[in-house]
């Protein structure tokens, strides 16, 4: 049995693709100052590089990251490629001719993963449309990834209506996922954002682990997700509008 983990994460520093908010380094101890080690101090945002963006993004009150379930982030997710879309919005159809199935987990491979999200300043991407994202939220999608700074196309700047669904239905946002090196397909996610207390969104380190290997934890992974569906609802459920659900079965 072999196993395959791909690092779809961006690095994060000074110059990177950011809304502008650039992280900066600070060394408040180094070796090269005569301090026994090397220290240093990190001021990002929230939402930077590959990162996690949990309902309480959009949803006052709603669920922060530490407590996205870590059953959630961790399962089985499939690739959708969509970088046959040549707009600047995917549409509910394009999900559904991409292959959009059942999977709690949905990873938007677009041609941003060659051309955007390569960029260091913005430049025009691919988003979704609303009608996208109601599809996503109807056939039980919990988390969402795409390879762009945000879900929202370029037209979603004003008003954020893809967060403004996605986030009341609590479902997760994974952003700034490199998926060029990445087919379509099956794989396990890893997607691990940092316990920010009280944070609507933190970096996450993030993998996909394909190869024959990678499957005997899906069983049990599914059994996590469904015995944590009985007990909690994930989050963002203060919207009467937001489908009563917990985490899907894997
Ligand atoms: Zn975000």
């Amino acid at each position: 049995m072999s196993i395959t983990i791909h690092d779809i994460s961006v690095p994060v520093g000074p110059g990177m693709l950011h809304y502008g908010r650039q992280p900066e380094k600070t060394m408040v101890e180094s070796i090269a100052n005569g301090d026994d080690g090397n220290v240093s101090r990190w001021l990002i945002g929230s939402h930077t590089g590959t990162h996690l963006d949990a309902p309480g993004h959009f949803v006052e009150g709603g669920t922060a990251i530490e407590a996205v379930p870590v059953e959630l982030l961790v399962g089985p997710a499939r690739v959708l490629d969509l970088t046959f879309v040549e707009g600047s919005e995917a549409t509910a159809e394009d999900l559904l001719r991409a292959g959009l199935a059942d999977e709690p987990r949905v990873l938007l491979k677009t041609r941003n993963s060659f051309e955007a999200l390569r960029e260091t300043v913005k430049s025009p991407w691919v988003g979704i449309d609303a009608g996208a994202a109601a599809l996503l939220v109807e056939r039980g999608v919990q988390l969402v990834a795409i390879d762009y700074l945000t879900i929202d196309s370029p037209a979603g700047e004003s008003g954020w209506p893809v967060h403004n669904i996605l986030c009341p239905a609590g479902i997760a946002i994974l952003e700034v996922v490199d998926l060029s090196a990445i087919d379509a397909g099956e794989y396990l996610l890893a997607t691990l954002p940092v316990k920010l207390v009280g944070s609507e969104a933190a970096p996450a380190r993030t993998v996909l682990i394909s190869g024959d290997g990678a499957w005997p934890a899906v069983p049990a992974m599914r059994e996590a997700a469904e015995s944590l569906a009985q007990s909690a609802q994930i989050p963002g459920e203060n919207s009467p509008k937001a489908p009563s659900r917990g985490v899907a079965a894997g």
